[in-house]
């Protein structure tokens, strides 16, 4: 009886030594609320159920749902939110590959259950993403401003809208056109999920090793879709010590093996014609898409035609209408839309970028006073461009279809040339009290042509509501 007592004594002093053994994983600035990870991420996951081939199963999808529901079920309460809804579907495509969305839609490749070696190793994977998504990095990371974009929720809602394309706001960068601007994270936000999806495996009974072991997989998967995973979830660098050392102050007893749930999905798997790959997948399916080029596909070339005299009218999704010189085009972005000329757009490290051109987008206003909520736009503006700043002149008052405005020139240094870059910034209070906001940008030595331009695109604004 004694030694029971004892022994039980040690048990808990034990388990009070493992949990301050954790590293202690941190949720991120959000300036999305929990509520919008959940619209952001059902909007996405409608599209994603578009364009890929679901598999439609019930082997299949009940026993993926049986781990997700596993791991969702040791989310600790620091890190619940009520209105998350965590679905777990399978893609019938080849390569190794799982993303999920904010909010709770997962989606895991059948090329990733047919690459791992036991089912703790696709646990691992939904781990990940799961930690993603109680973290709430796709919101977090598209808080982070891009460019000039403005982190907000309406500025995201109509880039959804605009250009009639409802995936827009996840439709950068990526081979097929969705989902990366949720996706593509940074070290230390991947480094957070490894640790917390090792935690996540430890709680549900899974030995979090089977996380670096199906990462090491991953990493030798060379041309067939390893790098895919890869590069929305890059190696922080040294990931399968980290996750392994942390591993070891997560000690499970008796971890689950292979299991015979395991065993059977891969049979069943293995009796199914081969998966196709997602190029084939989607060929046909994105036949017809828009034709907007990404803004995310390569890097500005630097040589640029002045803007043309022509001006091209575009509908913005029934919010405002908006001429452009015609030898410009529009690039889909996250939460705005971009017109920039050919040679002035395209990706570094992950940001997208633009030389020369104008962007517009709708933000959130709280304050209804056009000044605070001007000075609020051009500090979140800040955030992502730490060299921007305000150019002597103050603001000037000006009018957008007739709702009054302010006009303001600020500078920064192109993150893309290395050479100054002058801003020219309107800003209009619209019916609804939000901040409509166009940017003007060009090189310091462009300026005098380009602002002729920036002040008859804003002239050419109507709102349409
Ligand atoms: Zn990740």
């Amino acid at each position: 009886m004694t030694t029971k007592v004892s022994l039980s004594a040690v048990a808990v002093m034990l388990s009070v030594a493992l949990v301050s053994g954790q590293t202690r994983v941190t949720v991120p600035a959000n300036k999305y609320t929990p509520a919008q990870d959940v619209e952001l991420g059902r909007e996405a996951a409608a599209e994603v159920r578009q364009k890929l081939p679901m598999m439609r199963d019930d082997a299949v999808t009940s026993y993926v749902e049986d781990i997700g529901r596993r791991l969702v079920a040791t989310i600790p309460a620091e890190f619940s939110h009520p209105e998350f809804r965590y679905t777990f579907e399978t893609v019938n495509v080849r390569e190794i590959n799982a993303f999920a969305l904010p909010g709770g839609p997962m989606f895991i490749n059948r090329g990733m259950i047919e690459a791992a070696s036991t089912e703790g190793e696709v646990a691992g994977v939904m781990a990940h993403e799961l930690s993603h998504v109680i973290l709430r990095h796709g919101t977090a990371q598209a808080s982070k401003a891009t460019k000039y974009e403005v982190g907000s929720i309406l500025g995201a809602i109509a880039g959804a809208v605009i250009g009639g394309r409802v995936g827009s706001v996840v439709a950068q960068g990526a081979q097929f056109g969705f989902g990366t601007y949720f996706l593509k994270f940074g070290r230390q936000f991947e480094r957070d999920a490894d640790i917390g999806g090792a935690q996540i495996m430890a709680r549900a009974g899974y030995d979090p090793r089977q996380m670096a072991n199906m990462f090491r997989t991953i990493e030798k998967q060379g041309g067939s879709g390893g790098p895919e995973w890869l590069s929305d979830h890059p190696n922080p660098g040294n990931r399968v010590e980290y996750i392994n050392k942390e591993a070891q102050s997560l000690r499970v007893q008796n971890p689950v093996q292979n299991t015979q749930g395991f065993e059977r999905v891969r049979a069943h798997l293995r009796s199914l014609s081969p998966a196709p790959t997602t190029e084939q997948a989607t060929r046909t399916a994105n036949k017809g898409g828009s034709s907007a080029p990404r803004a995310g596909s390569s890097r500005p070339t630097g040589r640029v035609t002045p803007p043309s005299s022509k001006y091209t009218e575009y509908n913005e999704g029934d919010i405002f209408r908006v001429s452009v010189p015609s030898n410009w085009r529009e690039l889909s972005g996250s939460s705005a839309v971009t017109f920039a000329p050919e040679g002035a757009f395209g990706d570094q490290n992950g940001q997208n970028v633009f030389t020369h051109g104008v962007q517009m987008g709708i933000a959130r206003n709280e304050t209804h006073d056009l000044d605070t909520a001007t000075g609020e736009l051009i500090e979140s503006l800040a955030e992502g461009n730490p060299r921007l700043t305000r150019a002597t002149g103050g603001y000037r008052r000006a009018s957008v279809d007739g709702r009054p405005g302010l006009q303001t020139t600020l500078e920064n240094v192109s993150e893309v040339t290395g050479r100054r870059e002058v801003i020219q910034l309107v800003t209009a209070e619209m019916r609804d009290g939000n901040l409509f906001y166009m940017i003007g940008v060009a090189p310091e030595d462009d300026v005098r042509a380009y602002e002729p331009a920036f002040q008859r695109i804003a002239r050419s604004i109507r709102f349409a509501r």
